[in-house]
């Protein structure tokens, strides 16, 4: 665990340094223990040599002493004169170098015992053996033992043995001597020692010192380029890459060149592939513009670097632009994508606005920067710039195709003070356009903040009333047939009956049901109280009599639509011709291949299919063949001026002329007097529907005015 936390060079200092001291020690304690053998097996071949040198001396002496006394004492001892005797021996005695000297005659018996009392005299002599082979071999005995040399020497003249003489030499000296010279070798060998530790001691620091001065010098040189690129390697992943040829400045030859070379190149190719992420990162893929995120970042910098200066956002939405996709494809909707890029970008150009700025931020939405502070045009010119851009017809693979934007614009400082907000309020308003019929513009007020907060607030009230279904409930608005004036059914018309905000009509709630999925649950309480109320009628009402209830789009794509309509009508007991279903063109388009299905299976089973507010959309008569719709609903804004405007009575005319071709029902709407009545009637239009009739009612109330009439006894619902 120490050795991972350890820096690079100190664990190599470390390891070398102990090498070396591993090293050192073991040299030293190999040199030392051989020497010290050495001196040991010296000291122990001096002793053995001292020894022998220092008895063979002491040998050589008491042999001297002991030929000269074997020839002088003969006189003495042949006279048996004791007192030359002794006067030959005591000056021997006294030397010291004899510590006992011992005459004995030929009988063995002691003549002198070399002291001046000469108490032992007459005494035979200890040893009767050293008698023997003295007096009658004639030889000189010698014997080393117990520290002392003994040697015993016939005495005679001339080969005549009277007797022997035997000296006593002390050792003591000697054995002195030998211990004062081995003391002498042991001191020498441990002042020795001591220099050879000392100069050991002195050498280990001297290499340690140079060894490690010459590793830390070698680790330097290796540890410091790695330095160098690991703070390059930091900087390289905090993303600054102006330092990739500090890198390369290594220029080394060895591997740690190689390495450098190696991030060096890494480096690059990081610096470009961040280049390519970041660009990737801010940049729509198809345009090529700056997407949200760089927008933002723009908004953002702007925002905190000139504070003062005011500017504009502009969020652009090509209106349907869905449709194009279905219809020409997808590749057609790219192309026109790249197209009102290139259109934006050249109107910016055109505007020479210094800072201003055009990005895409989803699929078919665009949202230009447009600083304000020179007035080369005010916003709302710009915004009809960029409408006429957007409707300026194109031609896509030999297709004609016509768009139109819609355009929410929200300015700073007023309609916000940071990006989110200003982007947010910029699509509120191009909400209010869309909701004012697209291809249009609208400026961000903060009312419309309060409408965006209003639909929350209904989004999540919807969500609690269905809970309790029956706060929808549905209205009736009579249809007549126009020629007999006979009642010949009923449209149903949504309603909520809000516990606090009293009835909100359909135009507040059936768009944010519709985008939320509530529609789905609501539809289907729809149908069923559609149902409900037919059977309730059931007795009173005629063979043609109907309700019509209108679908929405997720309604019309739910597979399980003519189903579910089809196991109401029946648990209900109603005729399917009873029940008519009105959906608008638009809702066919979204997916022409679904719609085809649905319809065909709901005509199948008897349900009649009625083709709203013809004539605001496409009015395409393709799709009249295509589906299997039974009627059209001429749109009430035909209607509505008819009686001033000759041009939408002929398109009226037109229009009934062609059904009656096509062999269609229609209904005009919105009938408000009796003139437009009239001149429907001369028409021949065969069925009306307006507030000239009725305007929606509650179920009772419709009961009361129009069923009761034809089934006067029971007036039950
Ligand atoms: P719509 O299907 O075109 O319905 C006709 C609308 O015109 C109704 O508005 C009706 O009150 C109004 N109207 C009828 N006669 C006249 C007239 O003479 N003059 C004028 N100015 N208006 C007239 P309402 O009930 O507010 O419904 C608005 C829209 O809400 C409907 O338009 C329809 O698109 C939708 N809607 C209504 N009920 C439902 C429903 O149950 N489901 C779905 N999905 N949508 C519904
Ligand atoms: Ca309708
Ligand atoms: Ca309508």
């Amino acid at each position: 665990m120490a050795a991972r936390t350890m820096k690079l060079r100190t664990r190599y200092m470390l390891v070398t340094s102990g090498l070396i001291l591993v090293t050192i020690l073991t040299s030293l304690s190999t040199y030392i223990y051989l020497s010290n053998t050495q001196s040991e097996r010296l000291k122990t071949k001096l002793q053995q040599q001292s020894t022998h040198t220092y008895t063979s001396e002491i040998v050589k002496r008491g042999t001297q002493l002991s030929d000269y006394l074997s020839e002088a004492l003969f006189d003495a001892l042949y006279s048996y004169n004791l007192e030359a005797t002794w006067y030959l021996l005591q000056p021997i005695l006294t030397d010291g170098e004899i510590s006992r000297a011992i005459v004995f005659d030929k009988h063995g018996n002691i003549f002198h015992d070399g002291t001046p009392e000469i108490a032992s005299f007459g005494q035979p002599f200890p040893d009767q053996d050293v008698v023997r082979r003295v007096i009658e071999n004639g030889e000189q005995l010698q014997d080393i033992s117990r520290r002392r040399l003994y040697i015993t020497t016939p005495i005679e003249v001339s080969g005549m043995i009277i007797g022997g003489v035997r000296l006593e030499l002390s050792t003591a000296r000697m054995a002195i001597d030998i211990a004062e010279t081995t003391n002498i070798v042991e001191r020498l060998h441990d002042k020795s020692t001591q220099a050879l530790l000392t100069s050991a001691v002195v050498s280990t620091v001297v290499i340690l010192a140079i060894a490690g001065g010459l590793v830390f010098a070698f680790s330097v040189s290796l540890v410091r380029p790695i330095q160098h690129l690991t703070r390059h390697a930091e900087k390289l992943g905090q993303g600054s890459f102006e330092h990739i040829g500090e890198i390369k400045q290594l220029n080394r030859d060895d591997e740690i060149g190689g390495l450098a070379n190696a991030i060096a190149k890494m480096a690059e190719s990081i610096q470009q592939r961040t280049q390519e992420i970041s660009y990737m990162a801010y940049h729509d893929a198809l345009t090529g513009l700056p997407n949200r995120h760089q927008v933002m970042r723009l908004i953002r910098t702007r925002i905190s670097k000139y504070p003062d200066k005011p500017f504009a956002i502009m969020f652009i939405d090509i209106d349907d632009f869905k449709l194009i996709n279905d219809n020409f494809g997808h590749g057609t909707g790219d192309v026109l994508l790249c197209t009102l890029a290139k259109r934006l970008t050249s109107l910016i150009k055109l505007l020479e606005l210094d800072g201003a700025m055009v990005s895409r931020i989803s699929g078919d939405e665009f949202l230009l920067l447009l600083p304000l502070e020179k007035e080369i045009c005010s916003i709302e010119t710009a915004a009809e710039h960029v409408l006429s851009l957007l409707a300026t017809p194109m031609t896509i693979e030999s297709e004609e195709l016509i768009t139109s934007g819609s355009v929410g614009i929200a300015s700073y400082p007023a309609s916000g003070n940071n990006s989110e907000d200003l982007i947010k309020n910029a699509d509120i308003a191009m909400y209010c356009a869309k909701a004012q019929g697209k291809n249009t513009y609208c400026v961000f007020t903060h009312e419309m903040a309060e409408s965006v907060i209003y639909r929350n607030q209904i989004e999540k009230e919807m969500r609690r009333a269905l809970l309790t279904p029956e706060q929808f409930e549905l209205w009736y608005q009579p249809q007549f047939d126009l020629i007999t004036g006979e009642l010949i059914g009923a449209e149903a018309l949504v309603r909520w009956r809000h516990p606090e905000r009293g009835i909100i009509p359909p135009m507040d709630f059936i768009d944010i049901a519709e985008k939320t999925g509530l529609i789905v649950p609501i539809g289907e309480w729809l149908i069923h109280s559609a149902c409900e109320q037919l059977a309730k009628w059931r007795e009173c009402l005629n063979d043609n009599f109907h309700v019509a209830v209108n679908l929405s789009c997720k309604q019309l794509y739910n597979s399980q639509l003519s189903n579910f309509i089809c196991s109401q009508l029946a648990a209900h007991d109603i005729d399917t011709k009873h029940f008519h279903v009105e959906i608008t063109e638009s809702i066919l388009m979204q997916n022409e291949a679904g719609a085809e299905k649905t319809l065909e299976t709901l005509s199948k089973n008897g349900i009649n299919v009625w083709l709203d507010d013809f004539g605001t959309g496409y009015s395409s008569l393709s799709y009249l063949r295509r589906f299997t719709v039974s009627g059209i609903k001429i749109d009430r804004s035909f209607i509505s001026n008819m009686e001033e405007d000759k041009r939408d009575q002929n398109l009226v005319q037109a229009l009934l002329q062609m059904t009656k071709e096509l062999d269609l029902e229609v209904v005009a709407e919105g009938i408000e007097n009796a003139v437009q009545a009239e001149l429907l009637q001369q028409f021949e239009c065969q069925t009306g529907q307006g507030y000239h009739f009725g305007r929606p009612m509650p179920a009772e109330e419709f009961t009361k005015q129009f069923i009761c009439q034809s089934c006067c006894t029971e007036c039950s619902a």
